[in-house]
């Protein structure tokens, strides 16, 4: 008699979620987060390999996701930092390309709005964001200016009478070749501070270039911008959005939800090589049965479960408002740190079919490359820790 096939679905655990963090939030929150995770399993992930390999922005997907109204959880909805990081988690496991998207339109885009407009720049603009009848870029690297941006932002900012004059380029702003409003973060020539400014895509002297060729985040459109005597008034300075130290702000909050996209990027090599390992039948036996696959497995499992449990208590501390950079810098670095083993090991379970994109697991490693490197890099995420144990910074 043949022995019944695995029924993955029904096993302690299939969710991945071995320590029941889930359990943390409330019933509210774990519903809504259910809710979440269908509509992504529904929507998103069975459509994922193909738009990464078309690569370009799926437009369709824009009113869905305004009528999943999952824009500023805890902002606008009165959610705590840990669902919603654990909601971005969600989005990441079904696919990276698209919860970039939304760490870029609702995280660094409208958390700048959020944290640093003034109440009547928010009331004016923040409905037809929440809403995305306004699709919004984030504009701070630069073609010369990544890891030390904060001081070496090169775009300028020159007030003329009720305007300002922005010239400079700027690289890698997802969303922005085709987003409505991207934030620009340039350098105003009179006080050398850099301040940040909502700027209508639309406007003369503006233009956007897609950046071709990437391995990771295909779906993602990445941008070189160029402003040319951009005229933007000063209604759409950010008012309070004039130092680097204001621009901090928006940065310690998504730096604690790319953290959270190495937990979903490892949970969905988990859920990819489990699968596999169990369906793929070498020597006569599913590879599940073999002692070393097994420890991968397992090693991918304690990597996903170690960053959870880091960015689990890192968001309980910026629930209570007590979280610092540091700590949101260490959890980037450690979490992506794992991300790299565990997609890698997840790669290696898939053997050759680990390298095509038809097996998910390939676009789930190459996107793991892009996670490590945006938010700060492993280094200087590394650095910023480094300073605040040592009181000493090897980098400024
Ligand atoms: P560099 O700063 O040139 O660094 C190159 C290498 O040198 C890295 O390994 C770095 O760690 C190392 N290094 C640099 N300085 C030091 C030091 N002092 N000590 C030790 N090592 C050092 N930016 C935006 O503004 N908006 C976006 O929407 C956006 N989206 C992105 C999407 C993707 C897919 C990517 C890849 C990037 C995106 N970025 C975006 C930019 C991202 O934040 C930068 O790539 C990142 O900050 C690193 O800058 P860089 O690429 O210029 O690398």
């Amino acid at each position: 008699m043949s022995k019944p096939a695995i029924d993955l679905d029904n096993l302690p655990y299939a969710d991945g979620d071995f320590y029941s963090f889930e359990e943390l939030l409330s019933d509210k929150e774990r519903s809504r987060l259910a809710e979440v995770r269908a509509w992504l399993t529904a929507e998103v992930r069975p459509n994922a390999v193909a738009w990464w390999n078309e690569g370009s922005f799926p437009q369709s997907l824009i009113p869905r996701l305004a009528e999943l109204d999952s824009m500023s959880p805890v902002h606008r909805q009165g959610y705590s930092n840990l669902f919603a990081g654990m909601m971005h988690a969600e989005f990441t496991r079904a696919d990276t390309s698209i919860a970039t998207f939304i760490g870029v339109h609702d995280g660094l885009f409208t958390g700048s709005i959020e944290l640093l407009a003034s109440r009547e720049q928010q009331e004016e603009w923040l409905p037809d964001i929440y809403a995305f009848r306004k699709i919004g870029a984030f504009g701070l690297t630069e073609p010369l200016g990544g890891s030390d941006v904060a001081g070496g932002t090169r775009t300028t900012a020159r007030r003329d009478g009720a305007n300002w004059v922005l010239n400079g380029a700027k690289r890698w702003i997802g969303n922005a070749t085709f987003s409505d409003w991207v934030v620009i973060y340039a350098r105003d020539v009179e006080d050398n501070q850099v301040k940040g400014f909502l700027v209508d895509t639309s406007l003369p002297g503006y233009s956007a270039s897609r950046i071709e060729n990437k391995i990771a985040l295909r779906t993602v459109e990445n941008a070189d911008i160029t402003l040319e005597n951009v005229v933007v008034a000063d209604d759409f300075h950010l008012k309070g959005a004039n130092s680097f130290h204001d621009t901090n702000k928006v940065l310690k909050v998504t730096r604690l939800s790319v953290g959270w996209q190495a937990v979903g990027q490892q949970l969905a090599a988990f859920d990819v090589a489990r699968r596999y390992a169990v369906e793929r039948q070498q020597f006569g036996r599913p590879i599940a049965s073999f002692q070393l696959v097994q420890q991968q497995l397992v090693q991918i499992l304690g990597n996903a479960m170690s960053s959870m449990g880091m960015m689990v208590r890192l968001s309980q501390l910026e629930d209570a408002g007590t979280a610092k950079d540091e700590q949101s810098a260490l959890a980037k670095a450690f979490t992506t740190a794992r991300m790299r083993e565990s997609v890698a090991a997840g790669r290696n379970i898939l053997g050759g079919n680990g390298i095509v994109t038809d097996y998910e697991m390939a676009k789930i490693f190459s996107d793991a490359e892009a996670i490590y490197t945006y938010e700060g890099t492993q280094e200087m995420n590394t650095l910023v820790t480094g300073r605040a144990i040592t009181g000493i910074s090897a980098f400024v």
